[in-house]
């Protein structure tokens, strides 16, 4: 199978100043997952080193530099799902996990369960290997900053840099055809602390069929839940039967319906990005900007805000 790689660092209202860390951000993260898959490597390895990168980067609304919440805290929500076995591993609440993507990644390998919240969550992580971080540890000084002014003034996302979210994903198809998702979140700013939005919940926020495709999800959680909105895109993937040359069509076209019924049924704005099952790439957004990435079948890496 020929691999691909798709990443996304949020769909959202990216102010001009910020474009270009947001398009170096994806690039770097294309690098960390193509390195892994170009000589081989697995599709999972891939997809934690393309969203590690993002987390780490305060650009972005995952890991260090993610929004706080109303009590001025980074809670922060990740999921992995494997395509073949549709099992999936997620985690919700985290205030001291510096990579939340490697905890979702332990909770996939190694527990019983698919979704893990809060204390027990940094207890598995702990009894994983996992090193935990101090909270303060996960706060941006920009962060910070936007959070004081919410607390002075009322909460509004010019406070935020002109925004109110910046999700990361990835989906990843190796050579033998293994297929994987991944999406990471700090959530909303200012929202109410243990709210969980779409971001780690499997077919919100995540969802990835070896059968039909993977998709990764940004934008208004609540609205995304509605719709549920990471299998909607995957389901209208299944039920075209166009393929061949129709194939990208079809891909593209999924995407597009499934951000069509976010906006029409969830009243949201958000966005996503996909592969088929054959590594096709496709993404769309209602919002102003996303910023995403890919590798096209020349191996270049394409990247836009
Ligand atoms: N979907 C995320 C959430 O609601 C936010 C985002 O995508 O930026 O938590």
């Amino acid at each position: 199978m020929k691999p691909s790689l798709i990443v996304h660092g949020g769909a959202w209202d990216i102010p001009d100043e910020a474009v270009n860390a947001c398009n170096e951000g994806c690039r770097r993260a294309l690098a960390a997952g193509w390195n892994i898959l170009a000589s081989g490597g697995s599709a999972l390895d891939a997809i934690q080193a393309a969203v590690m990168v993002l987390e780490d980067d305060p650009v972005f609304d995952a890991g260090y530099g993610s929004h706080l919440n109303l009590d001025g805290k980074v809670e922060c929500d990740a999921i992995v799902m494997e395509g073949a076995t549709l099992r999936a591993g997620a985690a919700a609440g985290l205030h001291r996990i510096k990579n939340p993507i490697r905890l979702a990644r332990k909770i996939l390998e190694s527990s019983p369960h698919m979704m893990l919240v809060g204390e027990g969550a940094e207890r598995f992580a702990k009894d994983s290997g996992l090193a935990l971080c101090k909270p303060e540890e996960l706060v941006s000084e920009a962060e910070w900053r936007a959070y004081l002014r919410c607390k002075k003034d009322k909460h509004a996302a010019i406070h935020h840099r002109g925004h109110d979210q910046g999700t990361v994903g990835a989906v990843a198809l190796d050579e033998q055809g293994r297929l994987f998702a991944a999406t990471s979140t700090g959530g909303t700013c200012c929202k109410l602390p243990g709210r969980v939005g779409d971001s780690p919940l499997i077919g919100c926020g995540c969802y990835a069929d070896s059968e039909a495709g993977a998709v990764s999800c940004t934008g208004y959680g609540e609205a995304i839940m509605k719709i549920v909105m990471a299998k909607t895109a995957v389901d209208f993937l299944r039920h075209d039967s166009r393929s061949g040359e129709n194939a990208l069509a079809v891909a593209q076209t999924a995407a597009d319906h499934a951000v069509k019924l976010l906006l029409q049924r969830g009243k949201g704005t958000g966005g996503l990005i996909l592969l088929d099952r054959r590594g096709l790439p496709a993404f769309s957004f209602n919002t102003p900007r996303m910023a995403y990435g890919y590798v096209n079948p020349d191996g270049l890496f394409v990247t836009s805000v």
